[in-house]
């Protein structure tokens, strides 16, 4: 086992004996889920994927399937018109919560019930096939394997929605939700009714990690300001009424499901997914959100805690035939773009001042514009031998 392997096993060690919380109840299939099952995965900037525990064990993708069909609406339909039918704030309230805006009538967001069946209401298509068939053609390339239905799950589903029909109802009287009813949440079940593994999941969630790409296919999935969208809106909406401690105790964008799954995401470093059917007071399942806390604890993933490598860009200073060369590399933000300007600032004061300094920002990873800005401003006010190469 590689020493990263071995140290999710751990983790995945360290929270298996809690036994608290119940598989999901209201529907039936759920409920009959093994409750011991437990697994972890993770996948990084090279697509290999690392999991342990019950990787290979099949469930239904449930909650995990909203930001995906989100960002199926958002590709296709752009955000404005999405955002004309499904807000983006937290609602502090269940997953099934009965509960749209005043004035507009839209559902609080697309990470809870109400708005996930308005989002799945933008997709494309004339009926419940070709509509399902789109959700999961994109789902499959975000996973990069073929998904299919768990034709029980979804009957199982079906037969007892009548909460989320209801909510199909109440979208159609606010005029939010156009259209056939049935269409949309008859589709919207056959989404949460797709089997994945946990292995499924880390590799749908690194795909969002690196800005649509899937790191293992690589083929681009969505957009890069549709991934970005997506992960807003699941950092704080992702884990229903629990989202805010989320946010502070992990410091990821994630989302849940009933039947045991979370998913979360380190933007450019790691798609991570969890599994373990027990579920909490907020439908979340007790030991994927532990496993998830580990992780992220033990590799210090947490978002808002500082990160080095924005704030020091490498810089090389060099010689070539003119005279000297500072080379930027990895990405610059403004903290990086300040660091620069003091090394340019500190060659400026040690050599000649007819010295030629070239700053050659051509080997940048990423360039933020207002970096680069910044650093042109700067060198006008250097000596005339500084120049900048882009
Ligand atoms: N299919 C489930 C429902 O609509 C999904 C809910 C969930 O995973 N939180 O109730």
């Amino acid at each position: 086992m590689d020493p990263i392997t071995a140290l999710f096993q751990e983790v995945l060690d360290d929270v298996r004996p809690d036994d608290a919380g119940a598989t999901a109840q209201y529907i039936p299939e759920l409920a009959a889920a093994d409750p011991e099952r437990l697994a972890l995965a993770a996948v990084g900037p090279f697509g290999r994927v690392r999991a342990v525990g019950d990787d290979s064990a099949e469930f239904t993708i449930q909650s995990i399937s909203k930001p995906f069909v989100l960002a199926l609406a958002l590709q296709e339909r752009g955000r404005d018109e999405v955002l004309a039918k499904v807000g983006v704030e937290p609602s502090g309230e269940p997953f099934n919560a009965i509960s749209l805006e005043d004035i507009t009538g839209r559902p609080v967001n697309p990470m809870v019930n109400a708005g996930a069946i308005a989002t799945t209401a933008l997709v494309r298509g004339d009926d419940v096939d070709e509509r399902t068939a789109s959700v999961v053609d994109l789902l499959s390339a975000f996973a990069g394997r073929s998904l299919w239905v768990d034709e029980e799950v979804y009957a199982s589903e079906s037969a007892t929605g009548d909460r989320n029909r209801a909510l199909g109802h109440l979208l159609r009287s606010h005029g939010i939700l156009e259209g056939s009813v049935e269409i949309a949440v008859e589709t919207y079940f056959r989404q949460c009714s797709l089997l994945v593994t946990v292995r499924d999941l880390a590799v749908m969630a690194s795909t969002l990690a690196f800005g649509g790409m899937n790191p293992v296919t690589r083929e681009r999935v969505v957009d890069e300001d549709v991934a970005r969208d997506v992960l807003s809106i699941m950092a704080s909406c992702g884990m229903y009424d629990f989202s805010g401690e989320w946010m502070l105790r992990v410091g990821l964008p994630a989302k849940s499901g009933v039947s045991g799954g979370v998913l979360a995401v380190a933007p450019s470093q790691f798609g991570i997914a969890a599994f373990s059917p027990r579920l909490d007071e907020h439908g979340n399942s007790v030991r994927a959100i532990a496993a998830v806390e580990t992780l992220s604890e033990r590799f210090g993933m947490h978002l808002l805690e500082s990160h080095e490598t924005l704030a020091t860009p490498a810089v090389t200073v060099d010689r070539d035939a003119e005279g000297r060369v500072v080379r930027l590399g990895g990405e610059l933000g403004l903290a990086g773009a300040e660091r620069v300007v003091s090394v340019l600032r500190g060659l400026a004061t040690e050599l000649p001042v007819d010295a030629i300094v070239t700053l050659d920002a051509r080997e940048l990873g990423r360039v933020h514009p207002a970096a680069l800005a910044a650093l042109r401003g700067a060198l006008e006010s250097m000596p005339g031998g500084f120049r900048l190469r882009e």
